[in-house]
């Protein structure tokens, strides 16, 4: 059967990204090994190393000055790096609130500074990002933290804040390389890759150069971004296979054009599903305001919850994949990120109207 995975993380990867791995996984390109089975030092795991910094470089256009490093510890680690590499002699970080992974970057961040939310959306159940207007920055602050796509709430950015010269720090993970930005405007983007581009194990940092001078002398130094830098993310034993496989989705991200062609997929993607769910007359409920829904996790609602079990039966056996939504919050969540067919979500809007059809 066709299956489509709506799954948030980790999830979906390219069809033909997987096939390629599997073609090469018992021998990459003649070398008579596995990917998985090569010294990180080696000539060819380096070259793989390096041409997926080069295609992530391209994809995203981030400028020279701009330190691209390939960790571990994932996003939930990076909310207590961050802070270590960056705090410096400051004490303030600026936070704003816009729900479940915002909440837990405060949380650690709190662990090492004191942190103040210049901005929340928790009065209206984080349904909105608070306008740029709104918020009360610390002129004091180490930095600025955002999360730039609420993977749980289905809340994205569709703006980049000004923060002055404050540095913006954004936590992309579930939206990284759906669309292009201006990596100019923030001093650091980090994600985990098992949302949008690859496996989980590796975790993306880019970092604007002249801000790596500012680590506590207690940082790792396996999380030392400087240290990481002057190592080429090597320092210690990289996440290979998760490179890998990231750098092939590299790959296949050019292959379909680049960031601003992936981009007019995904907005074709995200308002079928949202006419979908706007069109079932509260059928079907999405609580985000309009401006500011997430094109890549669209979390929805059955008015009647009771029917929540047959929805899902019902779409699995269509081959509808992990469509539950998160323990927090209940009800539906697809996630629809870069390899995600239109089909499939043709085939998850044919089934929200056929459900409803015989449920409504
Ligand atoms: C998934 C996710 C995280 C957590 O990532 P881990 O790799 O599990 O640490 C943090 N932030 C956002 C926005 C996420 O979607």
């Amino acid at each position: 059967m066709n299956v489509f995975n709506f799954s948030a993380g980790p999830a979906v990867l390219p069809k033909e990204v997987l096939q390629r791995a599997a073609a090469e996984m018992l021998d990459w390109h003649g070398s008579g090994m596995s990917v998985m089975e090569m010294s990180h030092r080696g000539p060819e795991f380096i070259a793989i190393a390096e041409k997926a910094e080069a295609d992530l470089r391209r994809l995203l256009a981030i400028p020279d000055d701009y330190e691209v490093l390939f960790l571990q510890g994932g996003a939930i680690g990076e909310n207590a790096i961050v802070p270590m590499n960056l705090l410096g002699q400051k004490k303030v970080i600026d936070f704003v609130n816009t729900g479940e992974w915002s909440k837990k970057s405060i949380k650690e961040a709190g662990k090492y500074a004191q942190v103040n939310v210049a901005a929340s959306s928790a009065d209206r159940n984080f349904c909105y990002v608070p306008p740029r207007e709104s918020w009360k920055l610390s002129p004091e602050a180490a930095y600025v933290h955002i999360c730039s796509n609420e993977t749980i709430g289905g809340v994205e950015y569709h703006f980049t804040p000004e923060v002055g010269d404050v540095p913006l720090v954004a936590d992309m993970s579930s939206h990284i390389l759906s669309r292009p930005i201006e990596v100019s405007k923030y001093g650091v983007i980090y994600g985990g890759a098992q949302k949008n581009v690859g496996p989980a194990g590796l975790t993306l940092v880019i970092v604007r150069r002249s801000l790596l001078d500012r680590a506590l002398p207690i940082t790792p130094s396996a999380f030392h971004w400087k240290e990481q830098a002057e190592a080429d993310s090597m320092l210690n034993t990289p996440p290979t296979y998760a490179i890998y496989i990231a750098g092939l989705v590299f790959e296949w991200l050019l292959a379909q054009g680049g960031l601003a062609a992936i981009e007019r997929k995904n907005i074709d993607k995200a308002t079928l599903l949202y006419d979908a769910i706007d069109g079932s007359g509260g059928f079907y409920v999405n609580p985000v305001e309009k401006k500011d829904r997430s094109r890549m996790n669209v979390p929805f609602k059955l008015r009647d919850e009771s029917l929540d079990g047959a929805f899902l039966e019902g779409a699995q056996a269509r081959g509808l994949l992990q469509l539950k939504g998160h323990r927090s919050v209940g009800g539906m969540r697809a996630s629809i990120y870069n390899a995600m067919p239109i089909e499939g979500v043709q085939a998850l809007v044919e089934h929200m109207r056929e459900f409803q059809r015989s449920h409504g």
